[in-house]
């Protein structure tokens, strides 16, 4: 069996996706649906704001109505060679029999409508999950971080606790930049949180209580709402911006600061593993040797650093060879650049000191996504260690064993979930 063949027929723990009942389960779905809520959808808008910018809405999140080939047309036809569309486009292209045509003026009609059918289909979108071969998957459900993924997706879900509305919550009014806010928090688990003591029993309380949700790790992404740089806590400077709508962005920092080593410090005691995002994201303050201080001062705490960075994979890999409590999350990386991808993805083979460091997810909102996504690793995966047994520098047989370890055992014991 070549590496390719071995590849295609593993199972998949699939350690992050975004899927949300909202949209994963939506019965509403047609083609624009599948490209906004997609990263092809971030081709057209940044669904993040800058620093300098302010948004009301998550363009990803707002339902198309009826749609028109003027819609359709700008992924296609003006961002059609990046990848994050020609990877959407694939999978579309096998799901939905399109005969290696893509999205055309001429069949767009016949796909979108294809596409409403299979939705109506409560089904379809775990059958979509089963053809990519995901056995168990790890969601993120950042627009209720607290939902109990199991109950509401299916047997084979987890979910990770978002903490970007704690550490972005100095004030009732504050939100992150996916509206959540401490009161969101507070009233799920039936707290009242008045003053700053009151704050630190609830993100106990919180990270206590994840079991209960199904929850099997947290997730720090607030690369996506501040710079990354968290800085040794002040537990006194954080308490100056609590509840203090003109905290000064130095208190407000330290608000911020106070709350990632304190989930990182509970995280640690009960050995629950912490994804964070790094890489592109607000790109001034996003890049991974910012947490180089925390995870220094966290060594108990496993933390899983996710997109190998991008574009800064070699940095982060250096990271993974000094810090021994990080774990690399491949996700995304081979979403955003397959080049990129191949040739990280050989330094980190070559890299990390052992094989249980590396696993990968799909990072998407839709099932035709995240099939688009697993097809592509699949195939990337399959690229690379081929390359390295034409090189002689492992054979067939250990390149099989990595691949395993990637595609389903790492996570395993990661997240301490079987299957
Ligand atoms: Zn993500």
């Amino acid at each position: 069996m070549s590496i390719g063949e071995f590849i295609d027929q593993l199972p998949i723990f699939d350690v992050h996706e975004h899927h949300m009942p909202a949209t994963f389960l939506n019965r509403n779905v047609g083609l624009l649906d599948l490209l906004r809520q997609s990263y092809a959808g971030w081709t057209q808008e940044r669904p993040y704001p800058l620093p300098s910018e302010n948004r009301e809405e998550d363009p990803m999140l707002t339902e198309s109505a009826k749609s028109t080939w003027e819609e359709v047309a700008p992924y296609v036809e003006h961002s059609g060679s990046n990848h994050f569309v020609r990877n959407l486009v694939q999978g579309l292209d096998e799901l939905y029999d399109l005969a290696g045509q893509g999205i055309t003026e001429k069949n767009w009609q016949t796909l979108d409508a294809a596409i409403r059918e299979r939705h109506l289909d409560s089904n379809w979108p775990h059958e979509v999950m089963r053809r990519a071969g995901v056995r168990e998957i790890v969601t993120d459900i950042y627009a209720a971080p607290l939902l109990n993924a199991k109950r509401e997706l299916g047997d084979h879900y987890r979910s990770v606790m978002r903490i970007n509305g704690l550490a972005m919550a100095w004030h009732q009014d504050r939100r992150d930049h996916n509206g959540n806010g401490v009161g969101y928090f507070a009233d799920e688990v039936g707290m009242r949180c008045g003053t700053f003591a009151d704050f630190c029993i609830l993100l106990e309380r919180l990270v206590d209580t994840m079991e209960e949700r199904n929850q099997v790790g947290l997730k720090n992404a607030l690369a996506y709402d501040r710079d990354i740089q968290f800085d040794e806590p002040d537990e006194d400077l954080a308490r100056r911006a609590w509840g203090n709508p003109m905290a000064s962005a130095e208190e407000r920092k330290a608000f911020g600061d106070f709350v990632v080593d304190r989930m990182c410090t509970l995280a640690g005691e009960r050995d629950i593993p912490m994804q964070m995002h790094l890489g592109t994201a607000i790109i001034r303050g996003s890049h991974p040797l910012n947490v180089a201080g925390l995870i220094e001062r966290h060594p108990k705490t496993r933390f899983l650093l996710m997109h190998l960075a991008y574009p800064w994979s070699a940095e982060l890999l250096g990271m993974a060879f000094v810090y021994r409590n990080i774990w690399i999350d491949l996700t995304w990386s081979f979403l955003l650049s397959p080049s990129h991808f191949k040739r990280a993805f050989h330094e980190a083979i070559e890299v990390l000191p052992d094989e249980s460091r590396m696993m990968m997810g799909g990072d998407n909102w839709h099932a035709e996504e995240s099939f688009a996504t697993f097809r592509t690793a699949r195939n990337l995966i399959a690229e690379v260690l081929q390359e390295k047994i034409d090189s002689n520098y492992f054979r067939l047989e250990q390149a099989q064993g990595l691949a395993e370890k990637i595609f389903v055992t790492n996570a395993k014991s990661f997240f301490n979930v079987d299957f």
